[in-house]
C-alpha cells in the first residue's frame, strides 16, 4: 500500500481500464537480451483486445509487465521515458494490492495456493457460500466439487483431491468470475479445456466482464 492509494480508491480510479504502454523494455537477466524491445501498446478503455503470435515471442511477458510480477527495464540506451498507465496512473506509482485488485488475471500456468476451494476461489473471504456455490455452477465446477467429501473445504493441492490442469485453470476463472475488475487479462486461460467448454466460458466471461477492458492472448 502506496501513500497515494487511499485517494485514488477514493477518486475511484480505474474508473474506464485504458491502457497505455509506451516504450517497455525488459529482459529475464541482465546477460539475457531483451524480450521486450520498446514495446508500444494503446488499449482505449472497454476495448476487446487479441494478442496472437509464435511460441516464446513473448505474450505471457506482456502479461507478466502489465500485472506488475516483472518490472520494466529503463536501462536499454537510448530509451526514451518507459512507462505502463492504466487510466493516466504509471502502474509503477500505485501499491500492488491496488493494482491487482483492479486487473482480473488468468495466468497460462494456473495460480494455485496449497489452500481449499474456498480459499482459492475467495481469498479475502468476502463471499458467501452461496455466492461462491454459484460461480462454481458458473464455471462447471459445481458437482465435481460436490462430489468431494470436504465439498468447499476441499485442498486443491492435497494428497486426496484430484484436479486436472483444466480444472484449476476453472478455478483461477472461477476467482475473477466471482469479483470482475475493469481490466481482464487472459493468457490461453482455456488452453486446457475442450471446444465445448471454452465456447461455454467465453460466453460467461462476455456477460461478466462486458464493460471491462479485456486483453485475451
Ligand atoms: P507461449 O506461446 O509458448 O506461451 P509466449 O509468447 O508467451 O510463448 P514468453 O513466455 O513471454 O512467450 O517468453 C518470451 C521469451 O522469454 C522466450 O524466449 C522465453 O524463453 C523467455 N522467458 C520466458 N520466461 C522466462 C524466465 N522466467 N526466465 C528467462 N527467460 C524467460
Ligand atoms: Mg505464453
Amino acid at each position: 500500500e502506496l501513500s497515494g492509494d487511499k485517494a485514488k480508491r477514493q477518486q475511484g480510479w480505474p474508473n474506464q481500464g485504458k491502457i497505455d504502454v509506451n516504450q517497455v523494455y525488459m529482459k529475464y537477466r541482465p546477460d539475457n537480451d531483451f524480450v521486450l524491445k520498446g514495446l508500444d501498446l494503446q488499449v482505449k478503455a472497454g476495448e476487446k483486445i487479441g494478442c496472437v503470435g509464435r511460441t516464446g515471442a513473448g505474450k505471457s511477458t506482456i502479461v507478466q509487465m502489465l500485472y506488475r510480477m516483472r518490472e520494466i527495464d529503463r536501462k536499454e540506451k537510448g530509451s526514451k521515458q518507459s512507462f505502463i498507465n492504466l487510466d493516466d496512473v504509471s502502474t509503477q506509482s500505485v501499491g500492488l494490492n491496488l493494482l491487482r485488485g483492479n486487473i482480473s488475471m488468468i495466468p497460462q500456468t494456473p495460480y494455485i495456493f496449497s489452500e481449499t476451494v474456498r480459499k482459492n476461489i475467495d481469498p479475502l473471504g468476502q463471499h458467501t457460500d452461496e455466492e461462491i456455490w454459484r460461480v462454481l455452477e458458473d464455471v462447471r465446477l459445481k458437482e465435481h466439487i460436490e462430489r468431494q467429501s470436504d465439498a468447499l473445504d476441499t485442498k486443491i493441492n492435497g494428497g486426496s483431491s484430484i484436479f486436472s490442469v483444466g480444472q484449476k485453470q476453472l478455478v483461477c476463472l472461477a476467482r475473477v468470475v466471482l469479483k470482475p475488475a475493469p481490466v481482464l487479462i487472459m493468457d490461453e486461460a482455456t488452453a486446457n479445456m475442450d471446444h465445448e467448454t471454452d465456447n461455454f466460458l467465453q460466453e460467461k466471461i462476455d456477460q461478466r466482464f462486458e464493460k471491462s477492458t479485456r486483453f485475451t492472448i
